[in-house]
């Protein structure tokens, strides 16, 4: 086992990863900026190391600085935890060349999960259902006019690099096709320096549902079941939940079949999420895999009980799959986790400032992931994350019923937070009824008018 990991991020996942640390007995070693001096990740770590300025590109995100620490601090590996260098695969190399071990894939799988039209060709080979599309890039305009006739109208054209819903532009007709390819095109350009394109058929209605899976080094992969992910603002993920109302016990175990032979087959390694959409038949169809641990982890631990982190950092230390899940991976009740962020709940703009009041609810069931606290302050250099708010109960009524009550009871005062915008998700005739798919909020927010704001 390692004696010391570094954790290269902040926030939350910082301090779940310090907390699984903890409980395997492994020193940490914290990196932050000089805007997180005063943050938890580095009042909990065993040692912390400044790495410079706010700006992510001069700190969290700056490759040489990171390692620099690694070395220092002598630690064995490297925890990643999700967003900034996670799925860089240029970092998971510079880390093997130095002897630290990087807590994820190989930087190849990285790489090919990371090229999502590359992806998408390679699950399509494994037998995975992908939704008809280009087979690779569209290099112009022209060229995507002549899929889209194809594949028919509505088309949805991505970034091959994307990620956090960028990039990306949902084409209804020809005459609207070159105006958004191009926006697309430069936001995907100035997002991810890559402007590359691929182009899928537009599902109308779909749900988002995703499987996590672990893989030891062994060969051995394991599915733990699906997470729901269709309460989705400009298509980043709102609220999530697990099980699926819409997954059978015999759908779960065929795909987590499918999955696991096929990530065996390409040397899958570590842990990994795999999206689909879900059209209105029932059917799942392949869009992108993301080779970290993903923000909405802990649904999936909450029904299964397995500490998903831990087993990152025992596969990556060696261990077989039987010494790291000891049985069979067994599904209890029902998991809702609402993403707390610091915004305006009406106008969705971020609202970085002092924490005043800090009261997180507790009880039977409610698991709170958050490096907030009262008199803290949330920076405006990062991302606007500041709590998981999670709960399990026997079903899904109880589970809403129980985030329903967890919410009323947290209070955040200082800033404004999206609690009262999920308290009234959460009392959505639709959505209790399980009616949901992607375009849920949209409508949500135009029938509800505009989610009162917190104070
Ligand atoms: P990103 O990596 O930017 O998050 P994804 O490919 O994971 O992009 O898609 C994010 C979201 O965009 C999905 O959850 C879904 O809401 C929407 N989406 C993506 N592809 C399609 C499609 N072909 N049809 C309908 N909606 C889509």
């Amino acid at each position: 086992m390692f004696n010391k990991i570094l954790i290269a991020n902040r926030g939350e996942i910082a301090l779940r990863v310090i907390c699984a640390c903890k409980e395997l007995g492994i020193r940490t070693v914290a990196i932050y900026s000089e805007a997180d001096r005063n943050s938890l990740h580095v009042r909990f770590a065993d040692e912390a190391i400044c790495i410079g300025p706010p700006q992510l590109s001069q700190s969290y995100l700056n490759i040489p600085g990171v390692i620099s620490a690694a070395e220092i601090a002598n630690v064995d590996a490297i925890h990643p935890g999700y967003g900034l260098l996670s799925e860089n695969a240029n970092f998971a190399e510079v880390c093997e060349k130095c002897n630290i071990k990087f807590i994820g894939p190989t930087p190849d799988i990285i790489r090919l999960m990371g090229e999502k039209e590359k992806a998408r060709a390679a699950m399509k080979k494994a037998g995975v259902p992908i939704l008809p599309g280009s087979d690779g890039v569209i290099p112009s305009e022209a060229e995507a006019i002549e899929w889209a006739r194809q594949v028919g109208f509505p088309v949805i054209v991505k970034a091959t690099a994307g990620g956090g819903g960028r990039g990306m532009r949902i084409i209804r007709s020809e005459e609207e096709l070159p105006n958004l390819f191009r926006a697309a095109q430069s936001e995907a350009a100035a997002a991810f320096g890559n402007g590359d394109l691929y182009m899928e058929k537009y599902v109308e209605r779909p749900r988002h549902i995703e499987f996590q899976v672990l893989a030891d080094e062994h060969g051995k992969v394991v599915s733990l079941g699906e997470r729901e992910c269709s309460i989705q603002r400009r298509h980043q993920k709102l609220l999530e939940e697990s099980p699926s109302t819409q997954v059978t016990p015999e759908l779960r175990e065929r795909i987590g079949q499918i999955l696991c032979g096929t990530l065996s087959q390409i040397g899958y390694t570590n842990a990994g999420t795999i999206e689909f959409l879900m059209d209105e038949k029932q059917n799942l169809y392949f869009i992108e895999m993301n080779t970290r641990i993903q923000v909405e982890h802990p649904v999936t631990e909450m029904v299964t009980d397995v500490d998903l982190v831990k087993s990152q950092i025992m596969i990556a230390a060696g261990a077989r799959m039987n010494e790291v899940l000891l049985g069979p991976v067994v599904h209890r009740g029902h998991a809702i986790e609402c993403r707390i962020n610091a915004e305006h709940p009406e106008k969705f703009t971020p609202s970085a400032g002092k924490i005043t009041t800090f009261h997180p609810p507790g009880g039977t069931g409610v698991r709170i992931d958050t490096a907030a606290y009262a008199e803290g302050v949330i920076p405006p250099y990062y991302d606007s994350l500041i709590a998981k708010l999670v709960v399990r109960g026997k079903d899904r009524n109880e589970a809403i019923s129980r985030m329903s009550r967890a919410l009323e009871m947290f209070i955040v005062e200082g800033i404004y937070t999206t609690i009262p915008l999920h308290r009234r998700i959460l009392a959505d005739p639709d959505f209790r009824a399980g009616k949901i798919d992607t375009t849920f909020i949209e409508r949500f927010l135009a029938k509800n008018g505009k989610a009162k704001p917190a104070a």
